[in-house]
C-alpha cells in the first residue's frame, strides 16, 4: 500500500468570494487527494491527504493557478496524522477569530457573467443581478466574517432548485458563489415615480417573462425623453441622465445645486468612450479592470457630451458599467449599438451629503430631484460611491478611493499597534490598523453634517466588525474644529495621538512605498492646520514616521475672510498684492472689475488690523492667488476649482520660470513676492494668461527642486516624497518630477491612496502606532 501523508495548509489574504474553495477543491480531484476545505476568520483552512507526490504538486498548484482575483499573503503547512478519509469536501466555515480575514472589495461583472444575461437563449437573459463566484457584489453586501451568504444581504433570497444546483456543484463557476440568483429567485427591479407609486411598464411579447428586462426597456425609454433617472447600483443610487442632452444635464445640475463639480459619465464600452475622450493604451486597461473604476481622461474637442457634464473643464471622468444592470441600460445584447454615447451617472445624494442606499432614503431625499426611481430589493449594507484614478505616466493613481478598492487592505512589512486614524475634515477616509495591514475606509466625503458623521460612524463599525479590530489608540489632526477630531476626543477609553496634518500626507506617502527612514517631504495643499496655529500648505519637511522638522514654507501671507477666503480667491489675490506692492496696489488688473471696491476695501483693512485673518502659507491659496490676478476665476462653487482652470490655461502658455527668493530664517522661507511682481507686469504687457499660467507652474517645480536641493547640501538625503492635493495637478507634478530628475532625487509618489486629504488616514496611522511603540 502507498504511504499516505496529510498536511494541513492555511492560507491568509484576500481567498474568500473568490472562487477559492472550488479551485482547491478541483485541484484536490486532480491529485486524486481527500481531506476538505473552508472558510475561517483568516481566510482559508485546507487538510489534504494522498500521495507524497501528488501533495507536492497539488502545494505548488494552490499559489501557482490560484483564481484571478485571489491575493495570497502567507501560506503556513504543516504535516498532520492521516485520516484516511475517502474523498474532499468543502465543508461549512470554521468560526475562529485569531488574526484577520480579508474581505474583498466588489468585483464588475466578468466576461462569463456577461454573455450569459446577454444571451437570449440562457435563463438569465436580460437579469439584472448576475454573478460568479468571479464577479459580483461583495464588500458592500457582506454584513460578517466569514463570507457566507448567511452572513450577507443575500440570506433574505431563498435560491430556487435550478441556483442551489450550480451552487452544490464544484465544477460549476457558480459553486459556493453567495451572491448566485436567477430571475426565478433572486432580487427584482421595480420601477416609480418620484412619489413611490409604480409606473407602467410595457411588456415585450416576443420575451413574455422578463419583467427586469421590460423594466429596463423602459428606462432607456425614459432617459431618451430627457428624464432623469435615480437608479439603485451596487453601493449606492446615481442620478442618471442622458450625457448628450444639454436640457437634462442642465436640469439634473440645477436640481441637485451641484454648482460647477464635473458629473461622471457611464458608457457602454472603451470604443464608445474612445468617440469622446482620448484614450490611451494604459487607460484602457485601467477602465476594463475588475475595479471598474471612474478613469479621468482629456476630452476630444467638439465631443458631442454636454458642455454642462463638466463646466469649464478639458477632462471627463468616464466609467464601464459595472453590474450586469449597468450594462442592460445600454442595450440587450452585444450586437445591438450602444443606446446612448454616455449616460451621467453622478452619486446620489444633495450636495455633499453621503451617497443614498435604501429605496426610503431615496424616496425621502431625491423625489425632489429626478422623474422616476429604478429601484431593486437587494439591500446594500455598505454605502461606496465610485472609485476615481488617473493614469499618469502608464500608472494608475487613485483620486478617490472606493468601490472596488476598498476594504482591501495595505500591507505595511511589520506589525503596528492597533490605531484607529479619524483622517481630516474634508475628503475623509478613517484608517484601522491590524498587524501588518492598514485597512483604509472607503471615501466617507466632507465631514460638514450631520449625515456624513454618521456614515462614518457605521463605517466604523462595520469595518471593526469585520476585521476584527479593537482599536487602543485614536489618532486626529491638530484641527480642533474638524468632526473627525471632536471624534477622537469623544474616545474617552483610547490613547490619544495629534498628528499634523502635512506629516500625515508625508508619512501617507512613504507607508505606500514601504519607505520607514527620514525623507524630505514636500507637502503641498489647501488647507492644514500647523503647530503654530497658522494655516500651512507649502511645506518641505524632512521626516521619519516619529518626528518632523518644517525646514522650508512659503511665506506666510495673511488671508481675511475664515471660510469665505477659501470660496473667493480674490481675497488671497488682494493679499498676495498687498504684500508686494504695499497701498499701491496696480491699476487694470480684471480683479478691479470684478469684485467691488467695497469689498476690497473692507477685506483691507480686515487684513490691515487682523480681524478675522489667518497667516497661510498654502500652496493652494497662492494658486487662486494667481487665477483671480489673471482674471481666470474670483469665486469657486467647488474646492480647487481655481487651481484646475489655471492648469488648464497652463497648456496652452509658453515655459518659463520667475524669480523668487530664499530667506534663510528657521524655518526657511520661500518669498514668491518677485514672481507675483513678474506676473503684475508681464500681464499689464499684455502677456496671454496662458503663458503666465505656464510660467507660474514652471517656477514652483523649479523653486520645489531647489528647496530640496538646499536641504540635500545640509543632510544627506536623497528620497522626495511628494503629497497634498496640489500633485493632483498633473501639468505641475510632470515639471517637478523633471526638475527634481535634474538632480538625481528618487521621487515617490501615492498610487494607492490619493494624494489629496483621502490619503490623510492612512498617515496618521503609521505615525500614531511608531510614536507608541517609541513611548515618544
Ligand atoms: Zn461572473
Ligand atoms: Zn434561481
Amino acid at each position: 500500500m502507498e504511504i499516505r501523508k496529510r498536511k494541513r495548509i492555511e492560507i491568509r489574504g484576500v481567498v474568500q468570494g473568490v472562487g477559492f474553495r472550488p479551485f482547491v477543491y478541483r485541484l484536490a480531484l486532480r491529485f486524486n487527494l481527500s481531506g476538505f476545505v473552508c472558510n475561517t476568520p483568516d481566510g482559508v483552512l485546507i487538510e489534504a491527504e494522498g500521495a507524497n507526490f501528488a501533495l507536492a504538486e497539488f502545494c505548488n498548484g494552490l499559489t501557482l493557478n490560484s483564481p484571478a482575483l485571489a491575493d495570497i499573503q502567507d501560506v503556513v503547512t504543516c504535516d498532520v496524522n492521516p485520516l484516511q478519509d475517502t474523498e474532499f469536501m468543502i465543508r461549512s466555515s470554521l468560526e475562529r477569530s485569531s488574526e484577520i480575514v480579508l474581505v474583498s472589495p466588489d468585483v464588475a461583472t466578468c466576461d462569463d457573467c456577461r454573455q450569459d444575461f446577454t444571451n437570449p437563449a440562457d435563463r438569465r437573459f436580460g437579469y439584472p443581478f448576475t454573478n460568479c463566484t468571479n464577479c459580483g457584489p461583495r464588500y458592500s453586501f457582506v454584513e460578517d466574517v466569514p463570507y457566507d451568504r448567511a452572513r450577507t444581504t443575500m440570506r433574505e433570497f431563498r435560491m430556487c432548485p435550478d441556483c442551489q444546483a450550480e451552487y452544490d456543484n464544484p465544477g460549476n463557476r457558480r459553486f459556493h458563489a453567495q451572491p448566485n440568483a436567477c430571475p426565478v429567485c433572486g432580487p427584482n427591479l421595480t420601477l416609480v415615480d418620484a412619489a413611490g407609486a409604480n409606473l407602467p411598464i410595457a411588456t415585450a411579447p416576443e420575451v413574455g417573462m422578463n419583467p427586469d428586462l421590460d423594466v429596463i426597456r423602459e428606462v432607456r425609454r425614459l432617459l431618451f425623453r430627457g428624464k432623469v433617472v435615480a437608479i439603485k447600483g451596487l453601493g449606492g443610487f446615481h442620478l442618471a441622465c442622458n450625457a448628450e442632452n444639454d436640457g437634462s444635464v442642465a436640469r439634473l445640475r440645477a436640481l441637485k445645486r451641484r454648482s460647477d463639480k464635473p458629473f461622471a459619465l457611464m458608457s457602454a464600452d472603451v470604443s464608445s468612450v474612445a468617440r469622446f475622450c482620448v484614450v490611451r493604451e494604459a487607460d484602457q486597461k485601467v477602465l476594463q479592470s475588475p475595479r471598474r473604476p471612474i478613469v479621468i481622461f482629456a476630452r476630444r474637442p467638439g465631443a458631442r457630451v454636454s458642455a454642462a457634464v463638466a463646466p469649464g473643464n478639458d477632462t471627463l471622468g468616464v466609467m464601464l458599467p459595472y453590474t450586469p444592470l449597468h450594462a442592460l441600460l445600454f442595450g440587450d445584447t452585444p450586437e445591438d449599438p450602444p443606446a446612448f454615447t454616455a449616460l451621467v451617472m453622478t452619486s446620489g445624494n444633495m450636495s455633499e451629503e453621503p451617497i443614498v442606499t435604501s429605496n426610503e432614503e431615496a424616496l425621502q431625499q431625491l423625489g425632489s430631484v429626478v422623474d422616476a426611481f429604478l429601484m431593486h430589493n437587494r439591500r446594500i449594507h455598505m454605502r461606496e460611491d465610485d472609485s476615481v484614478v488617473r493614469v499618469f505616466q502608464g500608472k494608475a493613481h487613485v483620486l478617490r478611493r472606493s468601490r472596488g478598492y476598498a476594504p482591501a487592505v495595505i500591507e505595511l512589512g511589520s506589525p503596528l499597534a492597533e490605531v484607529l486614524a479619524c483622517g481630516p475634515e474634508l475628503k475623509n477616509t478613517f484608517c484601522l490598523t491590524r498587524g501588518c495591514n492598514a485597512i483604509v475606509s472607503q471615501h466617507i466625503g466632507d465631514l460638514e453634517n450631520y449625515e456624513t458623521l454618521e456614515f462614518f460612524e457605521e463605517t466604523l463599525t462595520n469595518l471593526k466588525r469585520l476585521f476584527r479590530v479593537e482599536p487602543k489608540v485614536v489618532a486626529y489632526d491638530l484641527h480642533p474644529r474638524y468632526l473627525s477630531t471632536q471624534y477622537a476626543f469623544e474616545q474617552s477609553n483610547l490613547h490619544k495621538v495629534g498628528v499634523q496634518h502635512h506629516h500625515a500626507h508625508i508619512a501617507s506617502c512613504m507607508a505606500e512605498n514601504g519607505l520607514n527612514e527620514k525623507v524630505i517631504g514636500v507637502a503641498f495643499d489647501g488647507t492644514g492646520y500647523g503647530t503654530d496655529g497658522q494655516i500651512w500648505g507649502g511645506e518641505f519637511l524632512v521626516a521619519d514616521f516619529e518626528h518632523f522638522e518644517r525646514r522650508a514654507h512659503l511665506r506666510y501671507f495673511p488671508l481675511s475672510g475664515g471660510n469665505a477666503a477659501i470660496r473667493q480667491p480674490w481675497r488671497s489675490a488682494l493679499s498676495c498684492l498687498r504684500e508686494v506692492f504695499g497701498g499701491e496696489l496696480p491699476e487694470g488688473l480684471p480683479l478691479w472689475d470684478s469684485v467691488s471696491g467695497k469689498q476690497t476695501d473692507l477685506a483691507l483693512t480686515m487684513m490691515g488690523k487682523g480681524i478675522n485673518t489667518v497667516m497661510t502659507s498654502s500652496c493652494g491659496r497662492l494658486f487662486d492667488a494667481v487665477a483671480s490676478i489673471l482674471g481666470v476665476r474670483h469665486e469657486i462653487t467647488f474646492e480647487a476649482q481655481a487651481a484646475v482652470e489655471l492648469e488648464i490655461a497652463a497648456v496652452a502658455g509658453t515655459e518659463g520660470v520667475y524669480p523668487f527668493q530664499m530667506e534663510y530664517t528657521e524655518p526657511w522661507q520661500v518669498d514668491v513676492r518677485p514672481m507675483i511682481e513678474s506676473i503684475v507686469s508681464e500681464l499689464q504687457e499684455g502677456e496671454t494668461v496662458g503663458s503666465i499660467a505656464a510660467r507660474f507652474h514652471g517656477t514652483l517645480a523649479v523653486m520645489i527642486a531647489e528647496v530640496c536641493r538646499e536641504l540635500r547640501c545640509r543632510e544627506p538625503l536623497n528620497k522626495v516624497c511628494l503629497s497634498g492635493g496640489t500633485f493632483q495637478n498633473t501639468f505641475l507634478l510632470e515639471r517637478t518630477l523633471a526638475a527634481l530628475a535634474d538632480y538625481n532625487f528618487e521621487v515617490y509618489l501615492h498610487e494607492r491612496v490619493p494624494p489629496n486629504d483621502g490619503g490623510i488616514s492612512l498617515g496618521q496611522a503609521v505615525i500614531a502606532s511608531a510614536t507608541v511603540k517609541k513611548g515618544v
